[in-house]
C-alpha cells in the first residue's frame, strides 16, 4: 500500500479503521529525502542542498483523550501502547520515533492519538525514512490537537525527538528537507544559521532525469569511519584557528599550514564542496539544470579522493554512468555503502541503467537497484 495518491490515502483510512474499530480523523504524509549535492558539510557548519522524494510515510491518524500514543505499522510488527509523559528509552525500536516525536510535542501542547503508519520508502536506505516517519507523525499531532508550529521550527522539534528518543545524533537536514521542500525545487540549507531557501530543481522539466541507485553495498565501517572524519574536521578547523571549515576563506593559505596530508585532503573537500553547492545553485537559478552533472562529478571526484568515504560500487556507477553519456553523477551519504545519483538526459536514461547493470555483471556483484520515482517533491502535508 501507499503512494500519494488520494486512492492510497483512503486504503490507508481503510486499514486504520480495520485496526482499531473506528475511522482516522485524517492521513497525513511527509517524504524521504536525497542529497543533491553537499556532502560531509552539515557539520562542518556548510551548506547543503537536499530535495523530497516522491517516495514517503503517511499517517492515519485519530486523537485520544488519554495522553497516550498507540501505534501500528504496516511495515512492522505488533502494537505499541505508550504514555505521553515516559522517558526516553524506554520504548525502544521502530515505536521509539513516532513515540518520541509525541514526547517532544507534548511541551507544546499536543494530546494522545492513536496512528497506523504505512510507507513506500525502503528503510536505512539512506533515503531518511527516520525523518519521514517522525515528521509525517509531527504534521499529524499537531494538526489533530490544533497546535501551530513554524514547520522550520518542527524540523528542529523531529531532531529532537531522533537525539533524544532514538539516540541518533542525526543533523537538521533530513527533517528540514521533509518539513520544508516544495515540489519541482531542492532546499538550500545553510547549516550554520538553520536558514533555508527553495531552489529551482525541475529534471523532467529540462528533458533530465535522476536516477537515484542503490549499490546494495553495505555501510559496516561507517560509524568508525564517520567519527574519524568528523575528529579529523575538528582538528584541521582547530590548527586553522576557525569555529567549523566553513570559515576558511583563502583555501590555499590553510593548506600551507597544515602539514599532516590527510588533514590537507579533508580541508580540500570541505572548502570545495560548499563552493559546489553554492556554484549549483547559481546554475539551477540560472536554469542552467545540465551543467549540474559537472559538479556532481567533481563532489565525487573529491569525496573519492580527498575524503576517502567512496567505495568500489560507486565508483564503478559513476565511471560507467558517465561513459553511456550521462552528465555526471555521485556517491551520496556518509559513504562506504549506500547509493548514488546519475543526472542524464532523459533519452539516455534507458542506456545508462543497462550499463551500470552490466559493470555489475561483470563483477558478480550484487545487482543495483533503480528508485522508480525521483521528481523533486512537496514537504510533509496533509492528504485528506
Ligand atoms: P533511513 O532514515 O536512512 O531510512 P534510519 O536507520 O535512520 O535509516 O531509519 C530507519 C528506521 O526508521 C527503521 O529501522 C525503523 O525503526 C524506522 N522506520 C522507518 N520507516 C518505518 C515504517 N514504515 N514503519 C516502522 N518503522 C519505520
Ligand atoms: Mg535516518
Amino acid at each position: 500500500m501507499s503512494g500519494t495518491s488520494a486512492a492510497s490515502a483512503a486504503a490507508l483510512a481503510a486499514a486504520f479503521a480495520d485496526a482499531y474499530g473506528h475511522a482516522p480523523e485524517g492521513v497525513w504524509r511527509a517524504p524521504g529525502r536525497v542529497n543533491l549535492i553537499g556532502e560531509h558539510t552539515d557539520y562542518n557548519d556548510g551548506l547543503v542542498l537536499p530535495f523530497a522524494l516522491p517516495l514517503g510515510v503517511s499517517v492515519a491518524a485519530s486523537r485520544r483523550d488519554d495522553d497516550v500514543v498507540e501505534v501500528r505499522s504496516l511495515q512492522a510488527d505488533g502494537t505499541v501502547t505508550a504514555p505521553l509523559s515516559g522517558t526516553p528509552g524506554d520504548v525502544r525500536g521502530w515505536a521509539a520515533y513516532p513515540v518520541g516525536m509525541a514526547r517532544v510535542l507534548r511541551e507544546h501542547g499536543v494530546g494522545g492519538a492513536t496512528l497506523l503508519i504505512d510507507s513506500d520508502l525502503p528503510q536505512g536506505a539512506g533515503l531518511s525514512s527516520s525523518a519521514a516517519l517522525e515528521c509525517a507523525t509531527a504534521i499529524a499531532l499537531c494538526d489533530l490537537h490544533g497546535v501551530w508550529i513554524a514547520p522550520a521550527e518542527l524540523a528542529r522539534l523531529a531532531q529532537r525527538a531522533e537525539n533524544e528518543h532514538v539516540g541518533v545524533p542525526s543533523g537538521i537536514m533530513d527533517q528540514s528537507a521533509s518539513m520544508l521542500s516544495s515540489a519541482g525545487s531542492a532546499l538550500l540549507l545553510d547549516c550554520r544559521s538553520g536558514l533555508t531557501s527553495n531552489v529551482p530543481f525541475a529534471p523532467g522539466e529540462a528533458g533530465l532525469t535522476l536516477l537515484v541507485v542503490d549499490t546494495r553495498a553495505s555501510h559496516e565501517l561507517t560509524g568508525g569511519e564517520y567519527a574519524r572524519r568528523r575528529a579529523e574536521c575538528e582538528k584541521a578547523a582547530e590548527i586553522l584557528g576557525v569555529d567549523a571549515l566553513r570559515d576558511v576563506k583563502d583555501l590555499p593559505a590553510a593548506l600551507g599550514r597544515l602539514s599532516d596530508p590527510v588533514l590537507r585532503r579533508r580541508v580540500q573537500h570541505v572548502v570545495t564542496e560548499n563552493h559546489r553547492v553554492e556554484a549549483t545553485v547559481g546554475l539551477l537559478r540560472a536554469g542552467a539544470v545540465a551543467e549540474v552533472g559537472g559538479l556532481l562529478l567533481a563532489s565525487h571526484m573529491s569525496l573519492r579522493d580527498q575524503y576517502e568515504v567512496s567505495w568500489p560500487e560507486a565508483d564503478v556507477a559513476v565511471d560507467e554512468a558517465v561513459r553511456a553519456g550521462a552528465r555526471g553523477g555521485r556517491m551520496v551519504g556518509g559513504g562506504f555503502g549506500g547509493s548514488v545519483i546519475v543526472l542524464t538526459r532523459t533519452e539516455s536514461a534507458d542506456r545508462v541503467r543497462n550499463a551500470i547493470e552490466a559493470a555489475y555483471q561483470a563483477r558478480s556483484w550484487t545487482p543495483p537497484v533503480f528508485l522508480d520515482e525521483t521528481a523533486p517533491s512537496a514537504g510533509a502535508h496533509r492528504l485528506v
